[in-house]
């Protein structure tokens, strides 16, 4: 494993992601050799806490995700933790951080390399990078990375506000945009399946496939963070970011090579062509549910926290369009919700039916053959499944559906990086293929804005499917206009 030097300074660090993803990740990067003694890690928050206290709360933290960890290995580990007390408003403070900075980077000879995580509420990400460059924080020998956590914004205007903070003081590759999804595995299979596979890019467009059907379903309703969710709803919680990541991987042309700035140049053309929507458009390709009660479940209105008259979206389903050469006349169809049936995210590619079914000749027109159906599975296991007809067994001629299945085994499995790890590798090495770029957000703001804008203006008749289920009917008839179906139904 390659060996990295750096000080991660964590802004939000005695935080609820810090300790259930940040410190046990950052420590499988230990134990896989990626850090060795040349790193540092100061954890800051509001919180006065000491060194001692914070590398207890790192120890336990890694017990809690590793009960298997080897605590010897975490004792050397946390050796290299330092905490400050830090209010984030409070330029003064700024003064204390960097000399305890330029203190850290000798003392474990990180050369200069600094990550700045920002694991906070996102109104301060604008001021803390701006402080970071005028306070003198900034490296001068090293690299300087900038992580921020989501959401990027509420809409496309506050984005652009937040974004011109943050290039104030960093350059765009100097920002590391955080979307958990991609550090998922099977997220990053798609270019593998894609690009690897003769017979898979070859038929990859207009000709051959039907629609594609991206589902990223929840089981777990809204839980303590009514606070947050009800202001944002599934539409931007779910769809700006992650799906639209999904997407444009889906969609996107071949990448030149395989590396950062190649993948995302083609990632924005991909967006580009993404039709956005005038309000009346929106409001035929779109449809928002929000859970209601059944036997265990309350309506989403009556969980802690939301108002009893809450008019926000816990699901959302929708068709994109892009208007290029190998997609036009291809839709998109996309859902995501909370309390769903289970929890799961697959992509479904369907693919057209042969023009002639010649077994269905002479006596009926009526097919029966299946489409093939190329699904990708996601979570909570990765893997592929490919439907194809065969023959059924017997003397007739009958044909019937069958499956190709990969799963990922279990072995396979342990190798699988955690996304947060696998976030935290990349930021190491300075590779930003898994980050969100400020045009790919830019454009999926702009596409979303419309929707939540015409959203806004109507009161909706809620709550309008029951826990449990796969979302309201709308859903089911947004693609039975189009004479299609979910591949996943109940
Ligand atoms: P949290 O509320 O648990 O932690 C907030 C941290 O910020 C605390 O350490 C607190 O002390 C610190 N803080 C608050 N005000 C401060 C100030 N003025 N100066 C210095 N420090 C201050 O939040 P969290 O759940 O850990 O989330 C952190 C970020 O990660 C947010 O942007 C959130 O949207 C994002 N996020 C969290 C999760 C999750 O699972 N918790 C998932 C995805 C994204």
């Amino acid at each position: 494993a390659t060996e990295y030097s750096s000080l991660f300074t964590f802004f939000g660090g005695t935080g609820d992601l810090a300790k259930r993803k940040l410190y046990p990740s950052l420590f499988k990067l230990y134990v896989r050799g990626n850090l060795g003694e040349h790193f540092a890690v100061l954890g800051t928050a509001r919180d006065s806490w000491d060194d001692a206290h914070f590398r207890d709360v790192v120890t336990e933290s890694i017990q809690a995700d590793q009960p298997d960890a080897d605590m010897h290995a975490a004792e050397v580990f946390v050796k290299h933790f330092y905490y400050l007390a830090h209010d984030v408003t409070d330029k003064a403070h700024y003064a204390v951080m960097k000399d305890l900075v330029e203190k850290l980077d000798k003392q474990y000879e990180t050369k200069g390399n600094r990550i700045f995580y920002l694991s906070m509420a996102p109104r301060f990400f604008g001021e803390v990078a701006l402080n970071l460059k005028s306070e003198g924080l900034l490296s001068e020998d090293g690299s300087s990375r900038l992580v921020i956590e989501k959401p990027f914004g509420t809409d496309f205007d506050t984005a652009k506000t937040l974004n011109d903070q943050l290039s104030g003081a960093f350059t765009e590759n100097q920002i590391y945009r955080i979307d958990h999804y991609l550090g998922k595995e099977m997220v990053q299979n798609i270019q593998a399946l894609r690009f690897g596979n003769t017979f898979v890019e070859s038929l990859w467009n207009n000709r051959y496939i039907d629609n594609v059907q991206i589902t990223l379903s929840e089981k777990l309703g809204v839980e303590d963070r009514a606070g947050y969710y009800d202001t944002a709803g599934a539409l931007r919680d779910m769809v700006q970011n992650h799906i639209m990541q999904i997407v444009s991987q889906l969609a996107m042309e071949q990448p030149v090579a395989f590396t950062d700035a190649d993948v995302r140049v083609e990632k924005i053309k991909a967006l580009r062509s993404l039709r956005v929507y005038s309000p009346a458009e929106a409001a035929k390709n779109f449809v928002r549910g929000q859970y209601g009660a059944n036997d265990t479940e309350v309506d989403y209105r009556d969980e802690p926290n939301v108002p009893k008259d809450s008019a926000n979206d816990t699901f959302v389903a929708g068709k994109l369009l892009f208007d290029n050469y190998r997609w036009s006349g291809v839709p998109f169809y996309v859902r995501t919700g909370k309390r769903l049936a289970d929890k799961f995210t697959r992509i479904d590619v369907v693919f057209k039916k042969p023009l002639i079914d010649i077994f269905a000749f002479p006596q009926s027109m009526n097919t029966t053959l299946a489409p093939n159906v190329l699904t990708i599975y996601v979570e909570p296991n990765s893997g592929f499944s490919l439907q194809l007809n065969a023959k059924t067994a017997g003397q007739g001629f009958e044909t019937e559906p069958i499956h190709l299945d990969f799963q990922q085994d279990v072995a396979q499995k342990e190798e699988t990086p955690e996304p947060y790890e696998r976030l935290l590798h990349d930021t190491l090495k300075g590779d930003q293929t898994n980050f969100a770029s400020w045009n790919e957000v830019s454009y999926a703001w702009t596409f979303v804005d419309v929707i939540q804008k015409l959203w806004d203006s109507e009161t909706p008749d809620f709550p309008n499917y029951v826990s449990g289920s796969m979302g309201p009917a709308a859903s089911d008839e947004l693609l039975q206009r189009d004479h299609r179906s979910w591949i996943y139904r109940l």
